[in-house]
């Protein structure tokens, strides 16, 4: 049986004719789970017994489980129990513009980028719809409040999880539910060629973020092996393409590695590749872990990298630094955990 947090709006109407029930219950259950955060059928109080009893035998209705939480001044990361006992977290982070919250797509991630605390665990499964949709659900249910948007750049590579994705998606922002806006959306990936194509094809009004974090072959091959597969040359092509098909702009991450990616050169080359482009540049103080040799580039050298940028007419801001000394960077709290 299906989880029932795993069905977009459509779906459900669809599964609902299916086992005899009227389409428009697909609304009273939405409005049940999302709105009124009700965890159980039995008490959808405005569905006659009959229809509860086939919607027991015709859903499951699992959920996931808070297994800590921790909290700083603009900062609150969960990590979740999941079903079967694997772990995953998210990190909600407050800023003067509304709430956030960054979740996780997969327990562990296979692409194994070099600085990513998340690579170092190997990809275990994907996570289910419902798994997604309920970190949302619950971390509302906790704070009392709405989120306003939604990151997907904790654990996992999304375009690796692909219809997942997307499922989730469609369920948070329905406007019978969450109703989370597209815009207010962002799926970040490593630079799966495929998957950008495929996103660029769904209509979604939902932002892309791209994460490219060396502006050579050379230097991306060796902090993130992907780039072995997908070289930047395809990616930059396949991001034109993807701006072009969706008219949206395209944010590229570029994470801060102290004297690894962070030279003046860096910053021209980079110039180089992205010039002419509807693209914005976000530039990512590195977390540092303890499983590794990055550090993170100091202040001075952020900015004059931020400069050179600027200069040059590239859109470029950096990322606010949340949750320090609480184990936020990706993958930290569920790494502690498994120690
Ligand atoms: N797998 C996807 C999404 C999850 S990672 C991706 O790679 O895009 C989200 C972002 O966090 C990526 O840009 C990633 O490179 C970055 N990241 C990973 N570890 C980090 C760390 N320790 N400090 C800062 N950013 C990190
Ligand atoms: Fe996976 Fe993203 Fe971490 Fe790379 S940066 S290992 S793709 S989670």
């Amino acid at each position: 049986m299906k989880n029932i947090y795993s069905y977009p709006y459509e779906e459900l109407e669809n599964f609902l004719i299916k086992i005899n029930e009227k389409k428009y219950r697909a609304k009273q259950i939405y409005e049940w789970l999302y709105i009124h955060k009700i965890a159980s059928f039995k008490d959808m109080s405005n569905i006659s017994k009959d229809s509860i009893n086939n919607l027991i035998n015709s859903f499951s209705i699992n959920i996931i489980k808070i297994k800590n939480s921790q909290k700083s001044k603009d900062t609150l990361k969960y990590l979740f129990e999941l079903s079967d006992g694997n772990l995953i977290e998210a990190v909600l982070m407050i800023h003067n513009y509304g709430i956030s919250i960054c979740i996780s797509s997969q327990v562990g991630c296979n692409i194994g980028c070099s600085f990513c605390e998340s690579g170092r665990l190997k990809k275990v499964r994907d996570l289910e719809v419902y798994e997604m949709v309920q970190q949302i659900l619950l971390i509302e249910k906790d704070i009392n409040k709405r989120i306003d948007s939604v990151v997907i750049m904790g654990i996992g590579e999304p375009f690796d999880n692909y219809y997942n994705v997307i499922n989730f998606i469609k369920i948070i922002n329905n406007p019978f539910g969450l109703s989370i806006g597209a815009r207010h959306i962002t799926v970040s990936t490593s630079g799966i060629i495929p998957g950008i194509k495929k996103f660029g094809d769904e209509c979604m009004q939902v932002n892309l973020a791209v994460s490219l974090h060396a502006p050579t072959d050379e230097l991306r091959s060796k902090i993130m092996k992907i780039n072995d597969v997908y070289n930047i040359n395809n990616l930059i092509n396949t991001i034109k393409e993807y701006i072009k098909k969706t008219n949206r702009r395209v944010t590229i991450e570029y994470v801060m590695l102290d004297y690894i990616n962070d030279e003046k050169k860096h910053a021209l080359e980079l110039v180089n590749l992205l010039k002419g482009m509807n693209v914005y540049v976000n530039l990512i103080p590195y977390n540092e872990t303890n499983y590794n040799k990055y550090k993170k580039s100091s202040k001075e050298r952020i900015l004059a990298f931020y400069d050179i940028l600027k200069k040059h007419n590239i859109n470029v801001t950096i990322r606010k630094e949340f949750g320090l000394g609480i184990d936020a960077a990706c993958g930290q709290l569920r790494a502690k955990e498994g120690e």
